[in-house]
């Protein structure tokens, strides 16, 4: 039986991938695809890791699975956690392989944190406490640690990095470096029927460096001819190189999958959502914010950063940005990527203000003024589509959705400004819907339907002969398996995921860990 390698790419797009591959920079890349097939693999809405790598792992939307940002809210309170795994209130695929018996090598796996029990190893990815467990089994850092070939967590903090990008580039090539011999020790050591392994340096570096190989930034023309730019493509051919020692691992009964979770798109201009709101005259902050805001970005958040980093603080100390409930009718509900907004709804939110009757016309005020809303600086809208909750998530965990979704313009982020908008100031790229899949093996053909994100868990369940636990939404992409192939179902199938509530991190563990996401520029 065939087995699956699969490698992703946080954030790779072909926008931004085609042109390294005519210059050759992406040889192994270049000849998976020569020998299968290629092609755009749509992500989830919204658009960002946190959402669309448990989409991935259960083979269902936001909706049905219930993660749609990086923090959730403890119900009836304003209090936030990190999401983890536990956040996923579906069954997903890791662990359907593990009941069918089959070996899984997971490594740096966004969301595997903290790691289920499974057979095989896992080495989570995505951002982790310090000092708490983060694999399975649990002394895997310590093998890997006494085979020469150590991992380290976290990382990448790209914001912490402004204006050094050699600097970051420095760090994001050491530690892929190390995850790369680490993963590929699991490889030669590991009797694996799927592994996996997902790469963030891409993400990472299209956030601050998209101006170097992103064509649809406007400064892509001038910068691309730059010394730095082989620096900047020196990340991805790090990562094609390890995809050629991988691949050479691997028999020609295998099939390998080639993904990202999400594409990118080039960004100059960038939004703060709850900064618009107010502008908007839809929210306020409280007098402590107009004491700390301004400490919140620039240079000052910068040098406060590194000195948590130097005095090992990191995550000791939090600057939340405070808003007055009471004076709010509608805040930032995706406050990753800025992409939703909810309405302060009396009965619903803890400190609601706007009565249940006035919701619809409350909403749909506020959802005009954000879709019209002009950037006086180049007189283009930040917000290029606009969509009702119930428009876009039908699932069971639709009830906690953002009420109001949104698609940023070109060139627009919708995160990542200290004002209502403003010139992108050491942000380059965002995320979009348009990922990235290619796929080589025995019985692989062209893609006949568009795959999506929700689609592998099922292709992987089936490419195994593993039965499925829950009803996908995705669709086996027979393409990829094979005519015949389908995904059977298991015994469990349609009980839902039961897990103990409550938080799984602590609350220092938390600050900790939302220290981080600031300085992946999750969090503002
Ligand atoms: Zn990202």
């Amino acid at each position: 039986m065939s087995r699956v390698l699969l490698i992703g790419w946080d954030g790779a797009d072909w926008r931004i991938l085609d042109p390294m591959i005519e210059q050759g920079a992406l040889p192994n890349l270049k000849s998976l695809i020569d020998r299968g097939t290629r092609s755009v693999l749509r992500s989830t809405i919204p658009t960002h890791s946190w959402a669309a790598w448990p989409s991935f792992l259960t083979g269902v939307d936001p909706a049905d699975h219930g993660v749609y940002d990086i923090l959730e809210t403890v119900p009836g309170t304003h209090k936030q956690y990190p999401v983890t795994y536990r956040s996923i209130k579906e069954r997903t695929f890791v662990e359907d392989l593990s009941a069918a018996g089959k070996s899984g090598v997971y490594a740096d796996v966004p969301l595997l944190f903290p790691a289920p029990a499974i057979k095989g190893d896992i080495v989570a990815g995505g951002v982790l406490p310090k000092g708490r467990p983060y694999t399975h089994p649990e002394d895997l850092p310590e093998t890997l640690e006494k085979a020469g070939v150590p991992w380290e967590i976290n990382g990448m903090s790209w914001t912490t990095y402004r204006n050094k990008p050699d600097a970051y580039l420095e760090e994001a090539l050491r530690i892929s470096g190390k995850r790369i011999k680490a993963t590929e020790w699991m490889m030669d050591n590991t009797d694996w029927d799927f592994l996996m392994s997902v790469w963030v340096s891409v993400d990472r570096t299209q956030h601050c460096l998209s101006n170097y190989v992103g064509p649809d930034h406007p400064d892509y023309a001038k910068l691309s001819k730059t010394p730095r730019y082989q620096k900047v493509v020196d990340v991805y051919r790090q990562l094609d190189d390890s995809i050629g020692r991988m691949v050479a691992r691997t028999n020609d009964d295998d099939i390998v999958i080639f993904m990202s979770d999400h594409g990118f798109q080039s960004c100059s201009r960038a939004v703060n959502m709850d900064q618009l709101l107010r502008k908007l005259g839809y929210l306020e902050f409280s007098a402590s914010n107009m004491l700390y805001g301004p400490m919140q970005w620039g240079p000052m958040r910068t040098v406060a950063r590194k000195i948590y980093d130097v005095l090992g603080l990191h995550g000791k100390v939090s600057l939340k940005q405070a808003v007055n409930w009471q004076k709010t009718k509608a805040y930032t509900s995706i406050r990753s990527t800025g992409e939703g907004v909810s309405i302060n709804l009396a009965g619903r939110d803890p400190d609601g203000i706007v009565d249940p009757a006035d919701f619809e016309k409350v909403r749909n005020e506020v959802m005009e003024r954000l879709v019209s809303f002009v950037d006086p600086d180049t007189g283009q809208k930040p917000v290029k589509a606009i969509f009702r909750r119930e428009e876009v998530f039908k699932g069971k965990h639709a009830d906690t959705a953002p009420d109001i979704l949104m698609e940023p313009a070109e060139q627009y982020s919708l995160t990542h400004a200290k004002s209502a908008v403003e010139k992108a100031d050491w942000l380059a790229g965002d995320h979009r819907p348009e990922g990235v899949i290619a796929v080589s093996g025995p019985r692989v053909q062209p893609f006949a339907e568009p795959p999506m994100l929700i689609d592998l868990a099922p292709t992987i369940l089936a490419a195994l002969d593993a039965p499925a636990s829950i009803e996908h939404t995705g669709r086996v992409l027979n393409e990829v398996v094979g005519a015949d192939a389908t995904t059977r179902a298991g015994e469990a199938i349609g009980t839902a995921r039961t897990e103990d509530a409550g938080p799984t991190v602590s609350t220092d563990e938390a600050e900790e860990m939302e220290e981080h996401l600031r300085g992946l520029g999750y969090l503002e």
